[in-house]
């Protein structure tokens, strides 16, 4: 991994992502010499929710702009459970998709556990199938969620080796919390997981060196929170209500960053810090998937 992103306390996850698709965009017009044919990320996408197609569309662009096949299938909101998992089924058996993703959330009619079940574990580029979970906490090679991923190496990238620190991870969700601290116990932190039931969460998060706020409530997490020279990584995304004659209200983070960055020794800002890491990433486990379908070597650890 490089160290460019250095800048004061503010870790810049923008830049840091788009060096990291750089690397991709290399690693990518090699492997298509050498596998002939370019790597491939299948997006599903199910019904109209404006924010899923402003991902998928972003994911499509981004995918392509990377050297990478980007193949899209769109299926109505009222469409059939069984004509998810027949698509999910032909994916996985396509030669030419190595990632597969199916854009969340589903409508309610569709069971989301069953979807990601019916997805081959090894073309699960998001890290959401158990298989991949198991992996992930018995320490085996898998695919591992983007965004706490994307924090990781944020935080390496900064600190360097993270053993020994004292950890807090606010939010124990499947998707970010959970392989966040199975991430940060595998490089030797001292991890605490936090959820709404933690008692005394202020004291608790003011003991660590490394904080991960991925709770979903606007600006919670305060500067008398934090230890002096922590290193603070906000995956929040929360829309505040618009201000007077505004047609949108501004986007913040879990952690009040104004506060926060006076105590901190880095912070994630919001948006530029986290946000532009999750797609990077999808798009290296994409690569990572591709490599390893194809029986070809690539040094992952120096994406
Ligand atoms: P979830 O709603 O699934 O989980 C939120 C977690 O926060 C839960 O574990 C919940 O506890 C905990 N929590 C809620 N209130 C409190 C509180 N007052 N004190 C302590 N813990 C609390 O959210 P996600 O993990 O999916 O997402 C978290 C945030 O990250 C959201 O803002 C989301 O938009 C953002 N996000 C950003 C991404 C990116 O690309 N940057 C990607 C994914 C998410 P409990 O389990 O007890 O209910």
């Amino acid at each position: 991994m490089t160290a460019a992103i250095i800048d004061g306390p503010i870790i810049d996850g923008k830049a840091f992502a788009e060096a990291l698709r750089a690397r991709i965009a290399i690693e990518a017009a090699k492997f298509e010499v050498h596998a002939g044919r370019k790597a491939g990320l299948a997006v599903v996408l199910v019904g109209e929710d404006p924010a899923s197609q402003v991902y998928v569309r972003s994911k499509g662009k981004q995918t392509v702009a990377c050297g990478m096949n980007s193949f899209e299938h769109r299926l109505p909101a009222d469409c059939a459970e069984g004509a998810l998992l027949d698509i999910v089924e032909r994916l996985n058996a396509d030669p030419a998709v190595d990632g597969i993703l199916v854009q969340l959330p589903l409508p309610d009619h569709i069971d989301e556990q069953q979807v990601i079940a019916a997805i081959n574990p090894d073309k699960d580029v998001d890290g959401f199938h158990v298989v991949n979970s198991g992996r992930l906490s018995v320490g085996l090679p898998g695919f591992v969620p983007c965004t706490p991923l994307g924090c990781l190496m944020l935080l390496k990238d900064r600190l360097g080796s993270l053993s020994g620190l004292d950890a807090v991870v606010i939010g124990r969700s499947n998707i970010v919390g959970k392989p966040m601290a199975a991430l940060l116990l595998a490089e030797s932190c001292t991890v605490t997981v936090t959820h709404s039931r933690t008692k005394d969460l202020a004291d608790v998060v003011r003991r660590a060196d490394i904080v991960v706020a991925a709770v979903g409530r606007a600006e919670m997490v305060k500067g008398d929170w934090i230890k002096p020279g922590a290193c603070v990584i906000d995956v929040g995304i929360n829309r505040l209500p618009p201000a007077d004659g505004a047609d949108k209200g501004r986007l913040v983070g879990d952690v009040d960053y104004a506060s926060v960055a006076q105590v901190a020794g880095a912070i994630t800002p919001v948006p530029g810090g986290v946000g532009p890491m999750t797609i990077a990433v999808l798009l290296r486990n994409t690569l990572v998937a591709a490599h390893r379908n194809a029986g070809i070597e690539l040094d992952e650890a120096a994406l």
